[in-house]
């Protein structure tokens, strides 16, 4: 019976496997005509001061329009197009976007742009970066780059070089999904980040799990030390907020501020975020 029970995972196994790649060719072809046919979108999700509450910024978070299936979430198609390489293309892409949208924003508000291992891998990322900055006149100091510990572990000197060469443009660096991988601290210890995003899987069990709420509590800490920021993922909602504000988390992002919203809609949380703020100078104002 445990062989046939053996034999019968594996061939579900091995059915599984044979879907999943079949999955992924198919894919991967759709995928080549999607940057010429504008199939890509870019949606931002609104990251906020944790104390005031005021929006800072946004991060920009790719889909993909497909013409048959729909939305199709950027954990389907990025890990695909890391491995055929169109990941460069894509890349491209978001950040030549993600620049032109921002650069229409107030001053005050930032951009910021996932690039993964297979970007940081080669030596394009830098004057990738410089021309999208160009081409839109975003200032540099309005764009961050986040990067995942993945995407600096495979040649860690050739990852440090151009973290120091994108630096060097003036945008900043943001430490992604911190805690998460092999080696968050070591990872933390030989580049020169400018924020850590502590994950979500850790925010969201904050307030149930002793364990969650120590690494939270430690990890700001831990910046505090170091002078970087710390801005929570996946806040959802008011208790966690608190939890945040209490231990001193810099700034937060999640479902309690907002989900990724269309370039549109952003736009109008950004006129909001204006007259709220018209308001408050009011009030001091009136107060004085
Ligand atoms: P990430 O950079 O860690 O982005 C945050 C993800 O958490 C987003 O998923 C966002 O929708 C989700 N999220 C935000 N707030 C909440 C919350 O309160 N609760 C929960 N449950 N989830 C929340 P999304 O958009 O599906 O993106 C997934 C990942 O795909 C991103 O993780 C990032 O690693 C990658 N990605 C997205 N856009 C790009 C891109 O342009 N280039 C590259 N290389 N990777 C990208
Ligand atoms: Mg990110
Ligand atoms: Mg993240
Ligand atoms: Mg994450």
């Amino acid at each position: 019976a445990a062989r046939k029970n053996a034999r019968r995972t594996i061939t579900i196994f091995t059915s599984d496997m044979e879907e999943a790649s079949r999955q992924r060719a198919a894919i991967a072809i759709d995928l080549r005509g999607a940057v010429q046919n504008g199939e890509l979108e870019l949606f931002f999700q609104p990251q906020n001061d944790a104390r005031t509450r005021s929006l800072c910024g946004f991060e920009a978070l790719v889909r993909w329009r497909h013409p048959q299936h729909g939305l199709i979430s950027p954990v389907d198609f990025i890990p695909v197009a890391e491995e055929t390489g169109q990941i460069l293309e894509i890349g491209r892409w978001v950040l030549e976007t993600a620049c032109t949208t921002a650069a229409g924003w107030p001053e005050r508000f930032k951009v910021a742009v996932n690039v993964s291992a297979f970007q940081l891998a080669q030596d394009t990322l830098p004057l990738q970066v410089a021309t999208a900055l160009s081409k839109s006149g975003l200032k540099p100091e309005r764009l961050e780059i986040e990067i995942t510990e993945s995407g600096v572990i495979t040649d860690q000197e050739h990852a440090l070089k151009i973290v120091l060469a994108l630096k060097e443009l003036g945008v900043s660096v943001a430490m992604d999904d911190f805690g998460t991988g092999y080696s968050s601290l070591s990872t933390l210890q030989s580049f020169p980040f400018d924020k850590i995003k502590i994950d979500r899987e850790f925010v969201k069990s904050l307030t149930v799990s002793p364990q969650s709420a120590a690494i939270v509590r430690s990890t700001i800490l831990l910046g505090a030390s170091l002078g970087i920021p710390v801005l929570a993922e996946g806040v959802e909602t008011e208790e966690q907020l608190g939890f945040l504000q209490l231990e001193g988390c810099k700034s937060v992002q999640g479902y309690l501020f907002g989900e990724p919203l269309p370039e549109r809609r952003a736009a109008k949380m950004i006129e909001a975020a204006l007259e709220s703020d018209d308001l408050s100078e009011d009030e001091s104002g009136a107060l004085a």
